[in-house]
């Protein structure tokens, strides 16, 4: 068995806490580019390994990479506003970005340090297998989404592309939250386009089920209130810290 198909069956709880500790583990020594050089910590990504939705953002900023974990400022803030706004909480998600060190001074990521860093989301994806990954903002978008324009495309789906590691993932594009922070219009429409991500996720739910089975399956008329596949409710996940990965 290759390393890669080892990755792929690791289908239990318990493994995809271990596979995601490992790339982790990795990530937080990895000197693949550059900004190995100028960060505090590295921020390999954190949520639930049961979690069938995968957030990704540009790459940590200041209070991320003091504290070596993902979307803790206020970008994060808002973001934990925004999945309350649909019942959902951050430890019922997966949350990474595309750069696992901060670029200094938050300069945008640049292609060679995303392209060391790909192997580590591709990886994430592999393991988590989401059906939905939803994009925050341009660098994520062009990954999952590429030759699109964030203003055209955002609040609506398109199957992301297999090379990224999502097998059958359905790529949801919205704003960064740091962009919603500067303007309102975009924090408005950053909400709407929110609310619209439990319908992604029971649609995405029944492509898979198609795919696996050959039939088409009916979509449920419900819209699902938790991102979390096997849980019937929220009181399910506790009130624990989430997994740091
Ligand atoms: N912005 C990002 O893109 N990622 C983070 O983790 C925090 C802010
Ligand atoms: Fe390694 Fe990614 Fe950090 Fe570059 S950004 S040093 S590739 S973990």
């Amino acid at each position: 068995m290759t390393a890669g198909e080892a990755t792929i069956e690791a289908t239990t709880t318990e493994q995809r806490r271990a596979a995601l500790e490992a790339i982790a583990a990795e990530v937080r020594v990895c000197t693949r580019c550059k900004l190995a050089q100028a960060r505090t910590k590295a921020v390999p990504g954190e949520g639930h390994p049961d979690t069938e939705v995968l957030f990704v953002g540009e790459g940590p900023g200041q209070t991320e990479d003091a504290q070596g974990r993902p979307f803790v400022g206020r970008a994060g803030e808002l973001l934990v506003r925004m999945l309350a706004s649909i019942g959902w909480r951050r430890q019922e998600v997966f949350i990474t970005n595309i750069v696992k060190c901060r670029p200094p001074g938050n300069r945008d990521p640049e292609p060679d340090e995303i392209a060391a860093c790909a192997p580590y989301l591709q990886r994430q994806l592999e393991v988590l297998d989401p059906a939905v990954v939803v994009t925050l903002g341009r660098f994520s978008m062009a990954h999952f989404r590429p030759g699109e324009r964030i203003t055209q495309i955002h609040g609506t789906h398109a199957a992301a592309p297999s090379s990224t590691g999502a097998r059958d993932a359905l790529a949801y594009a919205l704003f960064h939250p740091a962009a919603a922070l500067r303007s309102t219009d975009v924090e408005r429409q950053s909400y709407d386009d929110i609310a619209g991500l439990p319908r992604v996720l029971t649609e995405a739910r029944a492509r898979r089920a198609a795919a696996r089975t050959g039939a088409a399956v009916p979509e449920s008329a419900a819209t699902p209130t938790i991102a979390l596949a096997g849980a019937t409710a929220a009181g399910d996940l506790g009130d624990d810290a989430p997994t740091l990965f």
